[in-house]
């Protein structure tokens, strides 16, 4: 006998009410039509946390991380609620990877090189000095073989990577003196981290590490020399022009760092393929939001900088060349150490030996074209 059969006898014999048999019938006819029961199977809820590595209402980085549960939310008729707590809400800002691994949250959001210290290979999907700027290193993670690279190694720390924005090349930083020689890096205390901070040690400078809620203080106190943090726009918020007389360009360190999201991978494969699709466009989105805010936000407020009188410097062409050196000699030290960031950088490196002469025929020429002074 049919289901519509034994609804209707049953409904026959008074065994179930009139109302019961209309939904009973609505959920055959639904089933019919989809070959299954669909709205069964996606019609569980999840309410997820993420943990971020910026402070709560950090502009862009913040608004990149909302924007992903917002879409998120939309996108899945509200079957997924994402809750984002800024660095130290839930957790402390540099421990959002250590806490979704843990499950203490679902999702976290950071950049890779945050994590060196447990997965020192993150750092070619953040950024790396003289590496490759936003559009290569997007290129890279998405057609270049580099989202497969990065997925395998979080898979080894329960967790799934995600792109969630990218600065753009960021600026070189800000200093009270002029950088004329490689002998002006000597001794010079800056706030640089990661790869960039080591490649500044070994050129005879002293990496400094300190949150950035202490940097406009400790610069001004002379507690530091110089520091980098992003570009102008940030820069500006931070009120660096107010105390460093220059500001140096380029970012050499960090030619364009990418964001990310990442998912607790246990809890990630329990949900539906739709909503794993739904997840992966919503980072693809917020990627391409939070890079091109970077792109205008910076633009506007370079012209702000100058307008209020800072001096923009460029770092010699010698000074870059030694930096150039050296990051190659910290990078053969850290594929040294660390067999998986031997592998990825035999991918990111094939990528960039064919990126940068690419780049050099076709954007620095139109560069070039436009005689920018
Ligand atoms: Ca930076």
């Amino acid at each position: 006998m049919s289901n519509r059969r034994k609804i209707f006898k049953a409904l026959a014999l008074g065994t179930i009410s009139l109302p019961f048999a209309i939904r009973a019938l609505t959920g055959d006819l639904e089933a019919q039509k989809g070959g299954g029961s669909p709205t069964l199977a996606n019609s569980e809820t999840y309410e997820w946390k993420m943990t971020t590595t910026w402070p709560p209402n950090f502009p862009v980085l913040d608004e990149a991380c909302k924007l992903f549960a917002k879409l998120v939310e939309e996108m899945s008729a509200g079957r997924m609620k994402i809750t984002v707590y800024g660095g130290g809400e839930l957790a402390p800002p540099l421990k959002a990877f250590e806490t979704v691994r843990a499950g203490g949250a679902e999702m976290g959001s950071g950049a890779g090189y945050y994590w060196a210290g447990v997965a020192p290979a993150a750092q070619f999907f953040a950024s790396v000095p003289f590496g490759l700027n936003a559009a290569q290193h997007t290129a890279w993670i998405i057609s270049g073989g580099g989202m497969q690279l990065w997925e395998e190694l979080y898979a080894q720390f329960g967790l799934v990577p995600f792109l969630g924005g990218n600065t753009g090349v960021q600026m070189g930083g800000w200093f009270n003196k002029e950088i004329n020689s490689i002998a002006d890096i000597q001794g010079l205390k800056m706030r640089i981290p990661g790869l960039g901070g080591r490649v500044f040690e070994a050129a005879g400078g002293s990496q400094v590490l300190m949150p950035g809620s202490e940097l406009y203080t400790n610069l001004e106190r002379g507690v530091i020399d110089a520091t980098e943090w992003l570009g102008p726009y940030h820069d500006t918020s931070m009120g660096f022009n107010e105390i460093a007389r220059y500001y140096y360009t380029p970012g050499w360190h960090e030619p364009g760092t990418a964001l990310e999201f990442f998912a607790n991978k246990e809890k990630y494969d329990q949900l539906s393929p739709d909503l794993k699709a739904i997840m992966r466009a919503a980072s693809y989105q917020t990627h391409l939001w939070c890079w091109m805010e970077f792109e205008k936000r910076n633009t506007d407020a370079l012209v702000g900088l100058v307008e209020k009188g800072v001096e923009l410097r460029q770092y010699p062409d010698d000074v870059i060349e030694r930096f150039r050196v050296l990051t190659e000699e910290v990078l053969q030290d850290l594929v040294q150490e660390d067999p998986y960031s031997a592998r990825v950088y035999e991918s990111f490196k094939s990528f960039r030996d064919k990126a940068i002469p690419y780049a050099a025929i076709t954007e620095k020429r139109f560069y070039n074209g436009l005689q920018l002074s």
